[in-house]
């Protein structure tokens, strides 16, 4: 008889109707049993899905899967991070409206997870950019202005010279770019919103360590970011003025190594200290530093400038005159935009001191004698040159330094963090609008709840240039103020993405809430998030903010959790085989794989031969793999077995067809195996645990339930649950016996183990099988610890010292064990009958023998 053919196509689309109609992905709310809140970080409605969001999906999704079979009510819920400025560029390329462009891509997007058979409760879907979720964004923003952690000031920020736009720290990369356009950053004074991060600096450093299911990587970079010092503030006095100069450093040990003082060229000092004859020099410089990022100032490998102002300090400790300068590497906005200049014992001191030929003066030595420097000496060692701290080990001087510092009123100790207040405002439209009245008698004034949400008006020009758009919008700006009536001004600047991102996963408790942000119960009950999974590249973006504001919202009442993700896994890249051709500059080498014979890649336009590798999929590159085409050819049970399969969820993957053929090729396997077993309808035998064929696929199936069960707890090594998976179907296609018990065992084991990672076809061969049940709500299975046993030894049994038989008994069984297995077989059974056992002496490994 012929069997039927593996159509994915076929079953995957008859499936997802079957479990909608079901409502199998439904929460359950009312239940007493365990919650795990499984999230995917949500994606951005760009319109169309690629393999980065498919790996990054179907780990959560057979993570929730396995988690409902175990027995958990498990929420998986879906939504759209929506607002931001691809929409608004989008719609201004495309002459539309960013809602439309969004809610179009929503769709698009939908229905392409839909095909993936992701366990989503859509009933909890939600979207940044709909009224009835930003209302509690702007309700979250008061809270925040409530507390005293949002307020305004006039700072210098990143200004996007493409975007038009204002950029927090966090969305400039280390080459001083925006994050989104990639146009070099620039410095402007302008009046923007801040949160007051800054107040939890050390309560999101400290409470790193209640994450031990973090990635390290991940807690370090937080860390970093934060970037605690503890250090020390010295007042330096100036020669010729009355202003003072306070610097911050972490090596006040190194205070009577002191040979410059420098300013940040912002400093506002600056203007009053320089002296005539340099105000021209130093102006030069102020203006050119103004436009060179942050990061090019500081980055270790860019040569450092400064200028001399003219004005002299006095080293409190020495009574020494020591020249004022400015330099590029000194922020104003870190520590108190002044450090002391100690080349001897700071690499990049002694840099710039050789550059400008300011003096080297040792204080510190390893081994007690000083010698010429040719690198500052950055080590801990023995004081000289230090007066009444001379001898004293470097580490204990920098204690007895700082006591004798604030004993004389010359400076304190003070701890310093890296991290600063977030930067919230953006001069943009497709933005959650900062719910605020500016009246010119009360000042800031908040928008009353009654009226929220303050919705984006519509009806508006985009050019994606100057100011905010929403400004031009006279009839939207002007209203009366709702404390005293005196027209007043709406704020026409909209919030940060990140901050409609910082709070989404508290909604999904309770999505359709129209009264509130969440209901505590619901909030409490199914927080924090058990298992989170995204990209590596939110380690200090959106990561850190979403505990900053748990920690708000903890300290306002509306939480009482501390964090708000238990466990995160960052899954690793998608790559694709990439072509480039080396005599090409920049984005023109990449050549699209769309365009290479494979066989013999060569660049089409002038034949030369092409470079083969592994990058990230990326536009750019033309090296991406489309998941709708792979659906198409393969199904998407053979996708999803792929991303799992390939690489462990947080390594980088690399994308093989053949590796791709292989999955196609083992469902293909597992569909002949069930089909086979479903058409020959075997008279099942009683087979004895005795045949050890038998018990050879016995252990075969429980050893695949153990390992799949614990590679599905705690790290998720999912690649070496698909591996065991295949042992266990190559243990079914080796049996000899295909009508036993035991081989029906195995084949129904298969299908239950497979269903978390291919729910398709193991929903449909379950079926095959006669099962009226849907195999996803199977209970998951335990394994038998018994069937695992691998050897067993012949056991002698003797009555009085006599042999009597012997029995065959698990190699590991002890003294008790033995026993019972002795006085259990028939060889004891026959004899002792009838008598009274004295007493049982068992040798392990031996003998049993029975004393009558
Ligand atoms: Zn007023």
């Amino acid at each position: 008889m012929e069997t039927s053919k593996y159509k994915p196509q076929e079953i995957e689309s008859k499936w997802q109707k079957v479990w909608a109609e079901l409502k199998l992905d439904q929460t359950l709310e009312q239940s007493d049993r365990p919650k795990f809140y499984a999230l995917s970080m949500f994606p951005y409605p760009s319109g169309s899905l690629h393999m980065g969001h498919v790996r990054n999906y179907t780990i959560t999704d057979a993570i929730a899967r396995f988690k409902r079979m175990e027995g958990f009510r498990v929420l998986h819920p879906m939504g759209w991070d929506a607002f931001g400025l691809p929409a608004e560029n989008a719609a201004i390329d495309r002459n539309t409206h960013p809602a439309k462009w969004t809610f179009q891509n929503i769709e698009q997007m939908r229905s392409q997870l839909q095909q993936i058979g992701l366990s989503y409760d859509w009933d909890r879907e939600l979207a940044t950019c709909s009224p009835d979720y930003y209302h509690w964004t702007q309700w979250l923003f008061l809270e925040f202005l409530d507390a005293g952690l949002a307020y305004q000031k006039e700072a210098t920020v990143n200004w996007d010279p493409i975007d038009q736009t204002v950029l927090a720290n966090e969305q400039v990369d280390n080459d001083g770019r925006s994050w989104r356009s990639g146009a070099k950053v620039e410095k402007r004074k302008l009046r923007q919103w801040f949160f007051k991060i800054t107040d939890y600096a050390e309560q999101l450093l400290q409470d790193l360590d209640k994450l031990p299911h973090w990635p390290e990587r991940v807690k370090t970079m937080q860390a970093n970011w934060i970037g605690k010092s503890i250090g020390t503030e010295l007042t330096f006095s100036l020669s010729n003025a009355d202003e003072k100069i306070t610097v911050f450093t972490t090596r006040p040990d190194t205070v009577y190594g002191v040979s410059y003082v420098v300013l940040a060229p912002e400093h506002p000092l600056v203007q009053q200290i320089t002296t005539p004859e340099y105000k021209e020099s130093v102006g030069a410089f102020v203006s050119e530093v103004a436009s060179i990022s942050e990061i090019d100032r500081t980055a270790e490998d860019k040569p450092k400038k400064g200028v001399f102002t003219g004005a002299i300090a006095i080293n409190p400790f020495t009574n020494q005159e020591i020249p004022i300068w400015i330099a590029d590497y000194v922020l104003f906005e870190y520590g108190t935009g002044a450090v002391m200049g100690v080349p001897a014992h700071d690499v990049r001191d002694f840099t710039f001191a050789t550059q400008y030929g300011l003096p080297i003066q040792q204080v510190i030595v390893s081994q007690g004698e000083s010698q010429e420097l040719k690198a500052a000496y950055t080590e801990s060692g023995t004081m000289i040159n230090s007066d009444r701290f001379n001898g004293l080990d470097s580490l204990t001087a920098k204690t007895e330094i700082i006591k004798y510092a604030e004993e004389n009123g010359w400076g304190k100790a003070r701890i310093q963090f890296r991290l600063r207040d977030w930067l919230i405002s953006r001069q943009r439209y497709w933005g959650c609008p900062i719910p605020i009245i500016h009246c010119p008698e009360c000042g800031i004034v908040p928008v009353p709840d009654a009226d929220l949400p303050i919705k984006l008006p519509e009806n508006i020009e985009l050019t994606g240039r100057g100011a905010s758009p929403l400004a031009q919008l006279e009839s939207w700006v002007n209203v009366k103020c709702p404390s005293c009536g005196t027209p007043a001004k709406r704020e026409t600047d909209t919030m940060d993405t990140f901050i409609d991102s910082s709070w989404y996963y508290l909604r999904f408790s309770d999505a359709k809430n129209p009264k509130e942000p969440f209901a505590k119960t619901k909030v409490n009950d199914w927080m924090p998030v058990d298992q989170y999974v995204g990209g590596v590249e939110h380690a200090i973006l959106h990561l850190l903010y979403s505990r900053f504001f748990t920690k708000v919202l903890r300290d306002r009442g509306l939480l009482n959790f501390d964090e708000p993700f238990q466990r995160l896994l960052t899954q690793g890249m998608v790559q694709g085989l990439t072509y480039s051709n080396p005599q090409k500059e920049g984005k023109d080498k990449w050549i699209s794989s769309a365009l290479v014979n494979p066989a013999d890649p060569r660049d089409p336009e002038t034949g030369e031969s092409l470079e083969v590798g592994y990058a990230t999929m990326s536009k750019s590159k033309g090296n991406g793999v489309s998941p709708q085409q792979v659906i198409e050819k393969y199904g998407a049970d053979v996708m999803r077995m792929f991303v799992l399969f390939k690489a462990p969820p947080e390594k980088d993957l690399e994308w093989d067809e053949a590796d791709v053929e292989g999955q196609w090729r083992f469902l293909n396997r597992i569909w002949r195996l069930v089909t086979e077993f479903a058409e020959a309808n075997p008279s099942i035998t009683n087979v004895s645990n005795k045949n050890l064929t038998d018990k050879n696929l016995k252990r075969a199936i429980h050893t695949a339930i153990k390992e799949i069960s614990e590679d599905l707890t705690g790290d998720y090594q999912l690649n070496t649950a698909i591996s065991e998976l295949m042992k266990l179907s190559n243990a079914l296609q080796d049996s000899s016996d295909k009508s036993s018990n035991t081989y029906a065992e195995g084949i129904q084991t298969l299908l239950i183990l497979l269903a978390p990672f291919a729910p398709h076809i193991a929903s449909e061969l379950w079926s095959m099988l006669g099962n009226n049940d849907c195999i996803l709500t199977h209970n998951w299975l335990k394994h038998d610890p018994s069937a695992l046993v691998v050897d067993e030894i012949t056991l002698v049994i003797q009555i009085n010292g006599k042999v009597r038989g012997n029995i065959q008994v698990p190699a590991s069984s002890d003294k008790v064990a033995l026993e019972e297995y002795a006085r259990n077989s028939e060889v004891a059974q026959k004899y002792l009958e009838g008598k009274e056992v004295k007493r049982a002496i068992a040798v392990p490994g031996k003998l049993v023998n029975f004393v009558v």
